[in-house]
């Protein structure tokens, strides 16, 4: 299995331009488990093209979308799996395209691995995941790319199909720019980046609305739980410049959880002057779900690869445990010492 590999992939494009410009096809596109902003604004922004064009096209997201990304344009296409298996089930198999949008790893796309796998349509894996490994005909992977999104972008306009987007389509896309780049604060010094931005601008998009829309839409349970959250549920280890949050089930019933409203927690210790690596602990039914985010140099993606059995990329990567939340933060406590050294890199 490859892994940390920036290695840039771009095939089979023509072929998915020729089979885009026949005949009406069933299309799946599947976002991730967890979806975000990159992989529904990219997934919404492929629809909308691919209904243009004539195609019967779906999405498939294995769980619940964030109440925050609600507005996007588009969002009656998608089938939540959870919730309408054999719905999504019958798409995925009769899909004569599959498109996988930000993610390389079936293992995250939970009950449809075996369907997609045995499926003999064409597939295309569109990501910015370092390491793919998904067998596909034509895989689409970018690491020194911002979002996926931008390379939903790229392949719209070497497809030919710049004429069909539009302003709700453009909407979708800088969406994923701008939730995957933390609005522009990482992942985004390549120029490439700005400009797509840029041109997704000539499409008329409200950047301001847009970040409104996704920002400010915040339930009041959601900021009381943010106060909670950095009051009475965070560490921070200045000597090995680490900060974490954790939230048990109790905590998160206590203020109506719902999907999405721990987005974005993890930063917050990073904005503590000296930390450099964060984590989110957040326990779930049968496991700890764990986030992890670092600036500069400190490999988060290696971090949950080695010791939580995640991935993702250099600055921001997730894993899980299977132990109890308490245990899970006593192995991380434990871990600490072990990568002082990395995590006390370039000390002043
Ligand atoms: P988040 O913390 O927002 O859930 O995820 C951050 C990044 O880490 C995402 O780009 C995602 O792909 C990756 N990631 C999160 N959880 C997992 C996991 O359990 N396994 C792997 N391989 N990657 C993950
Ligand atoms: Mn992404």
């Amino acid at each position: 299995m490859k892994h940390s590999v920036d290695k840039i992939f771009w095939q089979n494009t023509e072929q998915i331009a020729e089979l885009l410009n026949g005949t009406p096809r069933t299309i799946a596109i599947l976002s991730h488990v967890n979806p975000d902003g990159d992989t529904l604004g990219s997934s919404l922004g492929m629809l909308g093209v691919f209904n243009k064009l004539g195609h019967r096209c779906h999405i498939i997201s294995p769980n619940d979308y964030p109440e925050f990304l609600k507005w996007m344009p588009g969002t009656e296409f998608i089938t939540i799996l959870k919730h309408s298996h054999s719905e999504a089930l019958k798409i995925l198999s009769s899909a004569e395209m599959i498109f996988a949008v930000d993610f390389n790893e079936i293992k995250r796309f939970r009950d449809l691995k075996d369907t997609f796998e045995s499926s003999s349509a064409f597939k295309v894996l569109i990501d910015h995941h370092p390491g793919p490994v998904m067998k596909v005909n034509s895989l689409l992977s970018d690491p020194t790319a911002s979002s996926t999104a931008e390379l939903v972008y790229r392949l719209l306009v070497e497809t030919g199909y710049r004429h069909l987007i539009d302003k709700d389509i453009a909407t979708c896309l800088f969406t994923g720019i701008m939730t995957d780049t933390g609005c522009f604060s990482y992942n985004s010094s390549n120029r490439k980046t700005w400009e797509t931005v840029a041109e997704l601008l000539d499409f008329g998009i409200d950047k301001d609305e847009i970040y409104s829309f996704t920002y400010d839409n915040y339930s009041e349970h959601r900021m009381r739980l943010l106060g909670f959250s950095l009051n009475d549920r965070m560490e921070v280890f200045q000597e090995f410049r680490t900060g974490f949050i954790a939230l048990s089930k109790e905590d998160m019933d206590r203020y109506h959880f719902e999907v999405g409203d721990s987005e974005g927690f993890v930063n917050y210790p990073l904005s503590i002057k000296g930390i450099q690596f964060s984590a989110l602990f957040l326990e779930k039914e049968d496991h700890v779900k764990i986030s992890f985010r670092s600036k500069g140099s400190f490999p988060v993606n290696e971090f949950a690869r080695d010791n939580f059995h995640g991935g993702g990329h250099k600055n921001a990567s997730g894993g899980e445990d299977f132990t109890s939340l308490s245990d899970s933060l006593k192995h991380f406590k434990e871990l600490l010492p072990l990568y002082k050294d990395k995590l006390c890199m370039n000390e002043e």
